[in-house]
């Protein structure tokens, strides 16, 4: 059994069965099965079901929001957004199955036409930190295209992936098109991963396992998406309105506890604007309120677990430049309070290691020059964010930074109509958007001679 942790309280709060191997092997075997079968289905139907599932999804909104926030130890306001998401990227992909186009290329003696065709069987593998939303944003356009799915969530937090299968079993969704697989990593997900049925990974977690994944998956050319880890820069000029950054500056780093892959979690600044920024940040860092996650005005969380908070602790030594500190409650659970380190350089490891808890470096830079150059000294390019009144210098460096989500005069990364994926170490692929179906079809092309 997987005894399932709350970790406000650092108290068993469910158990459920742990699925190895064999159970692993099941669930494949029963998604090979029903695949003939949910592909044939008409598109419009597959559409009509996607829809009942983000209907469904949507019905069970705060029942299932709760269970979010005390699985994950997330604010329970942050997670009824997610799991509005949820009920959104279903309906948003309900639209891709009668809009999967083709191509009609001109060719000498016939007609050639390209057909998008499913994969198959997926393995979707998926991490703790936004438990439900990350799997929906791969169950729901690998549904849409005509396959069906393995998907082992993260085992801290199982709980919200087996209430989707209950909904999607109860939206009609045909056995065995999503099967749901509560276990370890090294077993249920490499199981998964070397599996020979199984023709895609669609993977969302650390670098380190993303590395594993791939060379695992290579043995059987899979087709591999990930979207791994991240060390974004928050790059901050002094002609950009100070105040609105350094309001929207915590949000970004410390946002889920700053366990996100997102994280603005260097913040650039221009010199000439520190002194500034960093009082406005000491306001806003100090009035976070860190406290129990079913609570409507709480704003962080603890730590998903205490080996986490031990290796977040480890980011912030005796010694370490602890400019602003905000406050986090005693007691059992796993807390840490907000923290900010300046300055700090872009060589500490601090700075270029990710590391997923509430901590964030500012890095003083001297001109625009030198502020890509530290954005883009990093093995990372996920999220970023620049903020200038000046369009044309804005638009300049969110085309230099070597990320794959870059914001304005913002901090947001993730909507569920537009590409979300890395550059370098921090993946391969797109979810989300148009760009995601791509990567669950394959390219068909048939050619029909004409000649008599
Ligand atoms: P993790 O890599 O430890 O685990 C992710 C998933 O992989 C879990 O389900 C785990 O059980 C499974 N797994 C572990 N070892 C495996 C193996 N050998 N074979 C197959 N599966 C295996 O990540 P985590 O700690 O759950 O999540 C945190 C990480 O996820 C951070 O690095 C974060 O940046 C990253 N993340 C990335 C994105 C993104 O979209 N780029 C989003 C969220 C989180």
């Amino acid at each position: 059994m997987i005894e399932v942790v709350e970790p406000a309280t650092a108290q068993v709060m469910a158990e459920i069965p742990r699925a190895g191997v064999e159970e692993t092997d099941t669930a494949v075997a029963a998604a090979k099965a029903a695949y003939p079968g949910w592909r044939a289905v008409k598109p419009g139907d597959r559409a009509a079901m996607l829809l009942r599932i983000s209907e469904g999804v949507a019905a069970r909104l705060e029942e299932l929001a709760r269970l979010e926030a005390r699985n994950a130890g997330k604010p329970i306001s942050d997670a009824r957004g997610e799991i509005g998401m949820v009920a959104e990227c279903f309906r948003y992909y309900a639209g891709a199955p009668e809009r999967n186009l083709g191509q009609q290329i001109p060719v000498a003696g016939g007609v050639d036409v390209t057909f998008r065709e499913p994969l198959g069987v997926v393995g979707l593998i998926t991490p703790w930190n936004f438990p439900l939303v990350i799997a929906s944003w791969k169950v729901a356009p690998a549904l849409a295209a005509g396959n069906t799915v393995v998907l082992k969530p993260a085992e801290l937090t199982p709980l919200t992936a087996v209430e989707l299968e209950r909904i999607a079993l109860e939206a009609g969704l045909p056995e065995g098109v999503l099967n749901v697989i509560p276990g370890p990593g090294s077993v249920a997900g490499s199981r998964l991963v070397e599996h020979p049925d199984v023709a895609k990974i669609a993977f969302t977690g650390s670098t380190e396992v993303g590395r594993r994944i791939a060379a695992a998956a290579a043995q059987t050319i899979k087709r591999v998406t990930l979207e791994l880890g991240g060390k974004s820069a928050n790059v901050i000029f002094a002609d950009a309105d100070l105040d609105a950054a350094a309001a929207a500056a915590p949000a970004a780093m410390f946002g889920n506890a700053g366990q996100d892959c997102c994280a603005r979690s260097r913040i650039l600044v221009e010199r000439a604007g520190l002194d500034d920024l960093l009082a406005a940040l000491e306001r806003a860092v100090t009035s976070i309120v860190v406290g129990d996650p079913l609570a409507e005005e709480t704003e962080m969380g603890p730590l998903i677990s205490a080996d986490q908070r031990e290796a977040v602790r480890s980011y912030v030594p005796e010694d370490a430049p602890v400019a602003i500190r905000g406050s986090a409650p005693d007691g059992p659970g796993f807390w840490f309070a907000p923290t900010v380190l300046s300055p700090v350089s872009n060589s500490d490891r601090a700075a270029t290691e990710e590391i997923f808890g509430p901590v964030a470096c500012v890095i003083p830079f001297a001109d625009e020059a030198e502020a890509v150059a530290i954005a883009n000294d990093t093995i990372y390019g996920l999220s970023g964010s620049v903020w200038t009144r000046d369009g044309a210098k804005a638009l300049r460096v969110a085309r230099a930074i070597e990320t794959g989500v870059v914001s304005i005069n913002s901090n947001s990364s993730v909507r569920v109509t537009t590409p979300f994926g890395g550059f370098k170490q921090s993946g391969v692929g797109r979810e989300l958007g148009p760009d995601a179906l791509e990567h669950y079809t394959d390219v068909k092309n048939v050619f029909y001679s004409t000649e008599g």
